[in-house]
Order: structure tokens, then sequence, then C-alpha cells
């Protein structure tokens, strides 16, 4: 290995089964101008704001690539990826714009970072000199950063008792560029009870602590989508995730307090929806099981339904005799155990239900008068979290790798 090669670490990607690769009828498709549709609404609730999207654990599960390449032709002004990793995939798939690293561990990959011009979210003091270092170490061009600053999260970024020393020490090196300050809150979703204002004052603070210092950065930022919809001023940028695939950060009744950001909320298109087909049907008698450890019994003579899809690819073991899926626009019960690869339904009171038909566990049009937008889905990612006992943000994350992503939209 020449010195050049041991520099560089390697970076392993993510890799999934082709479209091209299935023979199961289980899939995710994504509407790309859904997500089209999303960032414009995000840019006029927030204008003058730059809109950063974060495309982190593969763009939320509909796909990194597809999704960084929709969002940069649709002219958004940078991404943010948790990991390197993700950052190296999107400059070899091609993306120029600005992809900023969030998720605080770049091991020793500094030198990767500077190579594929990622920008580095610096924690800690200690993170200047290594970043410094691996510039110097290449041709020498200042590097962009941001520095971030722990408001109360309690997660990532400097602690308030270093903020100045570290302004300092930041001054001292010209290799690093001052591009960004950000911080991150903890609870932007929950704006009638949460600690977001206390926060953003800490983040008033931090930014005078580098103004002394004669530092200023060129972007300030600590919105993420709840934060976006909140009453406070905006910042320079904003780090919207799930909103860009048009599912919303409010639950358990909060919603933010301006009517632009509910009807904001009303008219987000969800992006993606996944769908099987059901590729066995049985008759069953009164009392007869389903499935592992019989946790269905059948009370009445009924149809059952064997749908492709468990909690291999997503859908959540929680849901077990308690999800439902659709089936020929209706709702059809899951009866009994969520297994690996593997759903029973029970279809006896759906007309006509028959061997081949769509299953869908996530989208389906909401009907007109559901009180919902006239793009929200049937089955959304908020129905399926409260079901499972979890978050939106986990059930898409949670579409794996073996069900494939199809695209629909330019
Ligand atoms: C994931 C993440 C976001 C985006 O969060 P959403 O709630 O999906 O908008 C923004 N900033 C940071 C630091 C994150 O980790």
């Amino acid at each position: 290995m020449s010195e050049s090669e041991a520099d560089v670490p390697r970076v392993f990607r993510p890799a999934r089964a082709l479209p091209t690769d299935v023979v199961r009828p289980t899939r995710a498709v994504v509407d790309l101008d859904s997500l089209r549709h999303n960032l414009h609404l995000l840019r006029g609730a927030a204008p003058g704001v730059a809109i950063w999207g974060v495309v982190k654990a593969d763009a939320y599960g509909h796909g990194a690539k597809a999704v960084a390449r929709t969002l940069e032709r649709a002219g958004i002004d940078g991404l943010c990826v948790a990991l390197v990793e993700e950052g190296v995939e999107l400059r070899e798939a091609g993306v120029t714009a600005p992809i900023l690293v969030m998720g605080g561990y770049y091991g020793n990959a500094y030198s990767e970072l500077v190579h594929h011009r990622l920008t580095v979210v610096l924690q800690s003091e200690g993170e200047l000199e290594a970043l410094a270092d691996a510039v110097r170490r290449s041709d020498g061009a200042p590097l962009e950063a941001h520095l971030k600053v722990d408001t109360g999260m309690g997660r990532l970024g400097e602690r308030r008792e270093n903020w100045d020393r570290w302004a300092a020490r930041l001054r001292d090196r010209p290799e690093i560029i001052f591009d960004g300050l950000m911080t991150h809150l903890a609870t932007a979703d929950r704006p009638s009870t949460g600690n977001a204002p206390e926060q953003l004052r800490n983040f008033e603070e931090a930014t005078a602590i580098f103004k002394r210092h004669g530092l200023v950065p060129r972007a300030r930022h600590a919105e993420n989508s709840a934060a976006l919809l909140g009453d406070h001023p905006h910042y320079d940028l904003a780090r919207p995730g799930i909103l860009l695939y048009g599912v919303s950060p409010f639950s358990d009744g909060e919603l933010p307090a301006s009517e632009a950001s509910r009807a904001l909320l009303r008219r987000l298109r969800p992006a993606m929806s996944v769908k099987s087909r059901i590729v066995s049907l049985r008759v069953l008698d009164a009392g007869d099981p389903v499935g592992y450890g019989s946790a269905f019994r059948a009370r009445r003579r009924s149809l059952i339904a064997t749908v492709p899809m468990g909690y291999a690819d997503g859908l959540s073991r929680a849901l077990s005799n308690n999800g439902e899926l659709l089936v020929r626009g209706r709702r059809a019960p899951i009866a009994g155990v969520v297994s690996m690869d593997m759903t029973m339904i029970d279809v006896t009171d759906i007309p006509g239900a028959a061997l081949g038909d769509e299953v869908t566990l996530l989208g389906g049009r909401a009907a007109p008068d559901s009180g919902e937008g006239t793009h929200a889905f049937e089955i959304g990612a908020t129905e399926l979290a409260a079901r499972a006992g979890t978050i939106p943000w986990e059930i898409l994350t949670n579409i794996s790798r073996r069900v494939p992503r199809f695209y629909r939209g330019a």
C-alpha cells in the first residue's frame, strides 16, 4: 500500500438489491415529485433561509442517492448526513452540493473528509487540531467547518464552560474557515412544554462569545423540522429532515402555534409508500390458529391472506394482532404475530379479496372527507408509529434494504 492510500481510510458503503433483481412483490415506491413539493412548501415557510436537507440513514429509508440528486436539481442549498460513509456515497454518486457531516464521529477519516470536500461538524477542541492537520497534509486549501455547541441537548457539541477557550483556539487556525455555528434542539416537537426557548437563549450567548473573539460564522443554524415550524425568528440555515419526506414531526396532540405552520402540515405529501401482494389465501374454521405461537385464533369461518413482508422488511413486530394493512381500499387487521418474512391478515370482510391482490402497509390515499390533506396517506408513518409505540422516523428508517425502492417522477 502506498503512503497516500494509507492516508485515505477505506469507507464501506451501504448497498441494496436493485429493482431489476426483484422477484418478490414487496416494494417501496418513492414519489420524487412529492419531495420537490415538500421542499417548495418549506421554502415558502422560511423565505431567505438556506435549506440543507437531511438525508442521513439513506434519506430516512427513501434512498439517499435518488433523494439527494432530486433535491439538488430542485435547487436545495445543501445536504446533511450523519456519517462520513454517507457523505462519500453521495459524492461518488455525483452530488456536488455542500454536504455537512453531523454525526460527530470521524475516526481517522479526516483526510477522507478533506478529499471529498465534506463539511465537518466539529464537536470539541481536539477536533480542531485533527482537522487542521489533515488540511496541512492535503493541498493546504482551508476547509470549511461548522462548530457545534451544546445548548441543552446533552449529546454532542462543546459545553458552555469551554466556548470561550474554543473560540480563542479557532482564531489561531487559519486552516479552518468558520462556516457555521450550530446547535440542536431536544424538544422542538413539544412547543407547549419543551426547553427550546432556553436552548435558543444559550445559542445567542455562544454567538456573542465567538463574536468577542472577532469570529462571525457565515451561517448559524439550530432548526430541525419541528423547529422550522416554530414561532421564533429563523436563523440563516435550517436542517429539516422528516418534513421533506412529507411526514409531520408532531404527535400526541402537539401542534405548532401558527396557523400557517399547521396549514403547511396539511399540505405535505408523504413521499414513500410500501406495498406487496397476497401470495397465499386459506379458509379457516372457527378455532383454527394462525402463525407462530398460535397468537391468533379464528372466531368464525375466516379468510386469511399471507403477505410476503415481515419484521425483517420493516413491518414492526409490535404490529402483531394490532396493525392493519389496506386491501382493495379497506383495512384488513393483522392476524397473529408478524414473522420475519411474512404477515397474515384477516380479509374475511373484504369483498372479492383474491390471490395477487395488492396490499398496502404504508400509503393509500386518504378519503377526501377525512379532514386530512388531499395527498395524505390512508395509513401514514404517524399512524404506524402510534400503533407500534415508536416515532415515524423509526418507521421510515426501518424499511430495510431488502425492500427495493422504485422511483416515480423525474
Ligand atoms: C436528524 C437531524 C436533523 C433533522 O431532524 P428532523 O426532525 O427529521 O427534521 C437535524 N439536525 C440534526 C443534528 C439531526 O441529527
